[in-house]
Formats: C-alpha cells, structure tokens, sequence
C-alpha cells in the first residue's frame, strides 16, 4: 500500500533529485534499483520504518527480502536495550564482505542507537563501510543525504538536536491495508531513570489536533479498519486546549466501521475521564496497554515513575469496574539497581492482582547517560535471571488461565488475512489483540466478524465464525 503525500518543501526537493539521480544509475545499471530495510523497536520506530519505505519508493527504489542483492540496505535501530544494539552491530558487521564485493552498495544505520553520541563515534571509527548515519529527527532528510551519497561525497553523517520540528505529510509505505500507525506526539519528559528514550527522541512535542483529525478521516474513508495511536505517553497528548481524551472524543466521532487503540499510556497520567471515555466509546478497544515497571514502591521511587503501587492498582481496578470485559498488558523490569528478591516479590504481587493478559519482561539494561547508570546494581546477571524466569513462569500461568476464560465466549475479530493454518482459514485479533485462527472464506479479510471461541492455543485462540 502506498500512499503519496506532498513532503514538506526541503523534502520534496530533493526527493526528486534523488529521483534523478536514481534513475541515472538505474540505466547504468540496465535494472532498477533495490532497498532492503529493517525496522526494529518500538511501534513508533516501525512508523519511521513506514516514512522511510515512503521515501524510498518515491526516489524509485523496489524493494527485496535479503540484504544479498541490494544497491542501498537501511538498519532503522533501537537504543532502548543493550542486546538491541548488540544485535545491529552484529548485523551491520557482517555487511562488511558484501561491501567489499559490491562497492556500490550503500549502507545506512538510522534510530535511535546511532542519535547517542559514543555509539555514532563507533560507528564512524570501527565500521567505515557504513555510508550513512542520521538519528530519528534527521528522517526528513533522508533524501537530501542520500543525494549527498549518490554524488560521491563521502561518507554522511546527520545527527541533529533530537527535539525537531514534527515532519508532516512524508510519502508512506505501509504493508497493511487493514491496521494503521497514527502517530499523535513525538518525544517524552518522564526521564524515567532507566531510560534513553528522553535523550534520543527529545522533549514531548504534540501534533496538531486537527491534522490528526483529517489524516484519521482519510483513512477511514480509504478503507482502514484499525487505527492506532502512537507516542511515548499518548495521555500527555496537548493541543492547545485539546487534550488526550479531547482527541479520542473526536475521533469516535468520526463516520465509519473502524475500531481505535492506542499506547503506550502512563499510570501517572491515566485519569479517571480516560477510563470514563474507553467505556463510553464503543470505537475503542477495551483493552490497555499501561506499563508499571515495578510493583514496590522503593524502585518505583528510584526510577522516577511518579507513581505507587496502590496508584496503579487503582486505576486498574476503576477500570475493571467501568469497563466490562476488559483486559491490561503492560511492561515490567526486573534487576533494577538496588532491587531486592523482596521488591521482585513485590512485582509478582502486582501482577496476580491485575492478571494480565500478557506482559512484556526486561531485564534491566544500563542505558549510557541516564540517572540509573550510576546507581549501585551489586545483583549478578545470573541471579536476575533467576528472579526474572520466576516471575515469567507467573505470568505464563497468569495468561494461560486468561486465555482458556475465553474458550465458549463469542469475540469481534478483525479478519486480517489468511493464517498459518492454510487453506479455508483466516486469522485476525480481537479488540485486546490476541490472534484468532477461524475457517472462513478470503472474501472476508478486511471485516469485523463474530468468532465463538473453541480453543485457547499458546498465545492464539482458535475458534467457529459465528455466520449471521
Ligand atoms: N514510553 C513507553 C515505552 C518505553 S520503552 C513507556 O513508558 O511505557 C518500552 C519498555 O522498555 C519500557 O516500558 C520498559 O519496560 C522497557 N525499558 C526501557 N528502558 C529499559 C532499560 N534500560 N532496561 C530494561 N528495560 C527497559
Ligand atoms: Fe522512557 Fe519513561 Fe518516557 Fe516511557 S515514559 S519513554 S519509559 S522515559
């Protein structure tokens, strides 16, 4: 699917240099030219991912599956965990023998690894084949550094002050014709102790309530049937005198057969009028993505959550009271410096009183230039990992038990496509987001239909299309 906008001036410029100087080498080569990218991270580094497609189709760049065979290869990074970026260095170290057999190739590293300054030194000094750098404020000028590189001018290094201007309207390529990206703020000023995300995205700045507003009735009106609202903290959203839960009011608002998520919400941040909006609005899932970290107020303190246990455990159970049928995932850390085998039992309280429906598990990682890095963290790795797999076999069990609750109910299913079971089945996922496989005809890819439930699988449902 794409989708072609008017880029900003600066953007639009030089997307069509690019262009120019593309084709040239395209008849040089007597073939067009191909891109591989990767995305990886957050949801929002996957919207990136999506502009920086946009961009790359528009210059007139075709797209491969393997690195094997590409003229430009694009790594879109993340910064938030230690293994993330291990893993790009692996991957971009062994690109440096199909450079050296294909000189012409280009190689770019983007996000939010390269935007911190001793990774970007690294990277020039240890890893001369790559051509491109450029943090995630810098996507808007992708094509202008691409032309930079296609000139012969050396290597290209972009890495501006990450709290830029809010590029609108970039060209987009987006896999799904059916669920969609909306990001509605950049950036975050939690400074969440563990946290690289301030520094590498900048200072929250919010995107304009009625753009936002059109881009959502755009989409609905061509057909997408998901929309998803994306920001670090989507409840800090501000427009001028629109908040949040302002902008969610007018997008329910909105004619059409669509349903809305969003995340990632704060606790801090989680009013009661939002609870009160979710199980008003029927277009909203009722579902809530609300990371807690932590479950002991001693480490909630140290990471600067702004939150208590209790807090938390109030909202949680406002809305299990105001929204029936709702479920919460949400992200916790263990191995917290200083963090004590009481406090994990602390976390493990937590997360039997909630039930999650699932949770996302980290173990602490020293992020460069955060506050944390410089706290004590006398635990072992291994003695982490101990506490982490029990808390894991909790919430395992937790899920399997939220999962076979649904067994005999009858859900609301996007149908998505067809799944892993082949031919005559579909899947799709439920307002909550867990995927459903069911037997029923192509022709509905793209509905809401009524699935009774019949089976809970590992992370899956499988179930009978109710037909009506
Ligand atoms: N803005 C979102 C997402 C932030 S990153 C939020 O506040 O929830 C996604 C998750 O990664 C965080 O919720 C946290 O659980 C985890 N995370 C962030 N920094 C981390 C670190 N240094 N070590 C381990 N996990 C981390
Ligand atoms: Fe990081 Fe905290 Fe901001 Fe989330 S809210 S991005 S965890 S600083």
């Amino acid at each position: 699917m794409e989708e072609k906008n008017t880029a900003n001036e600066n953007t639009a410029h030089y997307l069509s240099k690019a262009r120019a100087l593309i084709e040239a080498r395209q008849q040089k080569a007597g073939r067009r030219l191909r891109a591989f990218t990767r995305h990886f991270g957050c949801q929002q580094n996957v919207a990136d991912g999506e502009r920086i497609d946009g961009m790359l189709a528009e210059m007139g760049y075709d797209f491969c599956d393997s690195p094997d065979g590409a003229d430009l290869i694009i790594f879109n990074t993340c910064a938030v965990r230690e293994n993330a970026e291990d893993r790009i260095f692996g991957n971009a170290g062994a690109l440096k023998h199909q450079k050296a057999r294909n000189p012409g190739l280009i190689i770019g590293l983007c996000g939010c690894m390269v935007q911190q300054k001793h990774i970007a030194a690294k990277l020039r000094k240890s890893y001369p084949h790559v051509d491109l750098l450029f943090g995630p404020s810098a996507l808007p000028k992708l094509p202008e550094l691409l032309c930079r590189k296609l000139e012969e001018k050396g290597r290209v290094f972009e890495i501006l002050d990450p709290t830029a201007e809010i590029a609108e309207d970039l060209p987009v390529r987006r896999e799904s014709g059916i669920k969609v990206l909306v990001s509605i703020m950049y950036g975050c000023d939690n400074f969440c102790s563990y946290c690289v995300v301030p520094y590498v995205r900048g200072r929250e700045r919010s995107r304009g309530h009625a753009k936002i507003l059109d881009d959502v009735r755009g989409l609905v009106g061509s057909g997408f049937k998901e929309i998803m609202l994306l920001g670090q903290n989507v409840n800090s959203y501000r427009d001028g005198g629109k908040d949040f839960v302002g902008l969610l009011r007018d997008i329910c608002g909105i004619h059409g057969d669509f349903r809305l998520r969003f995340m990632t919400s704060h606790p801090k941040d989680c009013s009661r009028e939002l609870i009160d909006t979710i199980a008003e609005c029927g277009q909203i899932v009722k579902h809530l993505h609300l990371p807690v970290q932590s479950g002991s107020d001693r480490i909630l303190e140290k990471m600067n959550r702004g939150y208590t246990a209790r807090q938390y455990l109030d909202i949680i159970a406002y809305a299990k009271e105001k929204i029936p049928g709702v479920s919460f995932t949400g992200d916790v850390i263990v191995g917290f410096p200083g963090e004590t085998y009481e406090d994990v039992q602390k976390t493990i309280a937590l997360i039997r009183e909630v039930g999650y429906q699932s949770l996302f598990t980290f173990i602490y990682s020293k992020r460069a230039g955060t506050a944390a890095e410089k706290l004590d963290d006398p635990v072992s790795d291994e003695q982490k990992g101990i506490w982490f797999r029990e808390l894991l076999d909790v919430q395992n069990e937790i899920s399997k038990a939220h999962y076979e609750k649904l067994v005999g109910s009858i859900l609301t299913v996007l149908a998505e496509g067809k799944g892993k079971n082949g031919e005559g089945w579909l899947t799709g996922r439920t307002g909550s987001n867990i995927i459903v496989d069911f037997e029923a005809p192509e022709s509905l890819t793209g509905s809401f239909v009524q699935v009774e439930i019949t089976a809970a699988l590992n992370w899956a449902l499988k179930g009978n299309l109710i037909k009506i």
